[in-house]
């Protein structure tokens, strides 16, 4: 069998952390909540298929 890549990858937002980097604040004292939105706070992601 040939040697496979793992199922899940890990996030290139977060770079695996799974939270966002802490200086994304908006204008008007909004902070973000710290939870990366593309992997939802996981750190990696599912790949497709
Ligand atoms: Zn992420």
């Amino acid at each position: 069998m040939r040697k496979r890549g793992p199922a899940e990858v890990k996030c290139d937002a977060c770079g695996g952390t799974g939270h966002q980097p802490a200086h994304e604040i908006e204008p008007g004292g909004r902070i973000f909540p710290g939870c990366c939105t593309k992997c939802g706070g996981k750190g990696h992601i599912s790949k497709a298929g």
